[in-house]
Order: structure tokens, then sequence, then C-alpha cells
């Protein structure tokens, strides 16, 4: 066992004024307000991670050689912090953060950062910055943990030098339109997301920049949001750009596509699949055909579908649209199991629930 690491603590000089804060949490959208502070740990080859802190969030000043700018080496992170319904502060799963983040790392071909400086960076800036978490029902802070490439040098090799940090953004429900509306998606034929051997299971920011034409496409045609079938055969379903996706059937049970390697293995897929199970559901992760979806939807047999991911929890797909045709699932609005499952994870998360896998770590 080794002691919890200790970061420096410089804080602001001005930190933004409670009634300014307070004003911005009312209605903070998703992404666009952040905190006063961030933390940072260095990474060189000669010292390893050194200097952990947590400091006045300011903008970073890089070189324009810096190799993440070129190349791309970059991963992320994306978890959250809930206010409790006895007040106190909590963080959910942390720990599958923490080591997913080394396995991002690892096909990055970027240092691992030990999991308990991932830990410990978002509990000090938790605790630091707990005030900036909105009391709306779906408020929370998103902490936004990345690293990059900051070796200064045009060759193409892993950078010697990296760059962790941790921002925090207060939020509230994803959508504009509520927090789970029904979303119309757009299947693909035109791009895929990740094939075998390549990145798709890693969180890096450079699957995300691979998917904004295919997102483009989607809106285009009137979607929320884009569905990536497999790169191979371009028939089985994937997932969304952020986000996985489960088949909720007649007979109860529910589907989600299995872990092979082209899909991010979500935390949130993880904790819905458990949940179900739980409630006695039958949850299969097997492969699902684009073709099938569409038969099982004009049957009725297919009654549900959703989306999941730490940003938008659980959100209901209502309409799919494709080159082929659109179809509609289960009437266009939110089902029964989808609701259940998400009000089942949004209590268990916010203190309102019991606990019994322990995925709760309390700091305040
Ligand atoms: C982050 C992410 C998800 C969802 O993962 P969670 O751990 O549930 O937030 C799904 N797909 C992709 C591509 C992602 O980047």
């Amino acid at each position: 066992m080794t002691s919890s690491p200790v970061f420096a603590f410089e804080p602001h000089a001005s930190p933004v004024p409670a009634s300014e804060r307070d004003a911005a949490l009312l209605d903070p959208g998703f992404g666009q307000v952040f905190t006063d502070h961030m933390a940072v740990i260095r990474y060189s080859r000669e010292r390893g991670w050194h200097e952990p802190a947590v400091r006045a969030r300011a903008p970073l000043t890089m070189d324009p050689a810096s190799a993440v700018l070129h190349y791309a080496q970059e991963i992320f992170e994306g978890l959250k912090a809930y206010r409790l319904a006895d007040g106190g502060v909590a963080l959910f799963r942390a720990d599958a953060n923490a080591r997913r983040f080394r396995g991002s790392a690892r096909r990055l071909a970027m240092p691992e950062l030990p999991e308990e400086l991932f830990l410990e960076s978002c509990r000090a800036l938790v605790r630091t910055d707990a005030d900036w978490i909105p009391s709306g029902p779906d408020g929370a802070l998103y902490l936004r943990p990345f690293a990059i490439a900051s070796e200064v040098f045009l060759g193409v090799k892993p950078s010697a030098d990296y760059l962790y940090m941790v921002i925090a953004s207060s939020v509230g429900a994803y959508w504009k339109k509520g927090a789970a509306p029904a979303i119309s998606i757009w299947v693909s034929q035109t791009y895929t997301r990740a094939a075998g051997g390549g990145t798709g299971e890693a969180k890096c920011g450079g699957n995300y920049a691979a998917s904004l034409a295919a997102q483009a496409e989607a809106m285009r045609q009137g979607c929320e949001q884009v569905v990536f079938l497999d790169a191979v055969e371009r028939r089985w379903v994937e997932e969304l750009g952020g986000m996985n996706i489960f088949f909720v059937f007649d007979d109860g049970s529910l589907l989600t596509p299995p872990l092979t390697g082209t899909i991010l293995p979500g935390i949130t897929r993880d904790s819905l699949i458990a949940l179900a199970r739980g409630r006695g559901l039958v949850v299969r992760e097997e492969p699902y055909a684009f073709d099938q979806w569409r038969s099982d939807a004009a049957s009725g047999r297919l009654r549900e579908v959703f989306a999941c991911g730490t940003a938008a929890v659980v959100t209901p797909v209502g309409t799919v649209k494709s080159g082929g045709g659109d179809f509609e699932i289960g009437g266009g609005g939110p089902g029964q199991t989808t609701q259940a499952l998400r009000a089942a994870l949004v209590d268990l998360q916010r203190g309102a629930a019991p606990d019994p896998h322990g995925w709760l770590e309390r700091l305040t």
C-alpha cells in the first residue's frame, strides 16, 4: 500500500463571486460553465509523473510544435460528481474510469497514470470546487480528465513528455429539450467509427474527430445522433458517436452489442447491465444486425431502444433513419424499461437508492 499522493494546492486568487456562480448554475447546460480550479500532473521520461497540483483554471501556454497538436496523441475520460440526497458529495465508479484511462493510455502508447493519482486528482478537484455542483435534478459536476503529448518535436514517435489535467464543468441536462427526450438517430452507411485493431475501445479525441463528419451527416438528415455499423460487413450495430446502445424486446429481455474491441466499454453500459440483471431481467451481449433491427421494429418484437453514457445518462431513441427509409420504435416515445432503468441509475447516483455494488465514493 502506498499512501495517497499529495496534491499541492494553490487557491485561485480571484475566484468567481458566489452570486455570479449561483446565477451561472441556474441553467448551466452542458460543458459551458467551468469551475475555478483544475488539477495538473506532469510526466517526463526522467521524472515520471510529478508535481501534482490543484490550481486556478487558466489557459495553457504551449509550443506550437507540441506533439499532440500534430499527431493527436491524446486520451480523456468523463465522469460525474453528484450532490447526494443528504447534502454530501460523491463520485460514481471513478475507479472504473481510472482503469479505462490506463487502457486508453496503453493503446495510444502513452505512460499509464497510476489509478490512485487519477482518483486523487478527481477527489481533490471536487472537494475544492464542490460549490459548483448545480442543485437541479439533473445537476452534477462533470469531470474531464485528459492527457496530452507535450514533447516539442515533429518526428513521429510516442512523446517523451505529457501533461495530465482534470477540469470540471457544472452541468444540467445534456439535451436542450430536457432530461430524457426521445431522440432520432441516423444509421450511417457512409462512415464507420472503428475497425478491429484500431482505437475503437480507447477513449481518445481522435475517435471523435473522425466521427464528426458522420455526426454532421446525421444532423443534415434531421437527426440528433449518428449510430455506426461495423466496419467489415456494414451490418452489425455498434454504438453512437459517444454513447452505447441497448434494445428492449417484448419478452422483457435486453440486448447490447458485445465488447469485441471496436466498441467503447461504457461504464454506464456496464452499470445498466448490472442494474437490469439485479431486477431479474435477461441481458444479452450479442451482435445485432441492422436488418434485424428494422424487422423487429416492424413486427413489434422490439419495444424500446435507448442510448447511454455519463453525459446524457439514459436517452430513449424514438426514430431511426437511414438511406433505406425511416422507422419508429415503440410509438416514438420513451419506453417503460428505459424509464425504470434510468430512474434506478439516477437514484443510486444521488444516494436516493441502495448502493449494493459500492459504486459511490463519498467525498464530503
Ligand atoms: C465515453 C463514451 C461512451 C460512454 O461511456 P460511459 O463510461 O458510459 O460514459 C460510449 N461511447 C463512446 C464512443 C464514448 O467515448
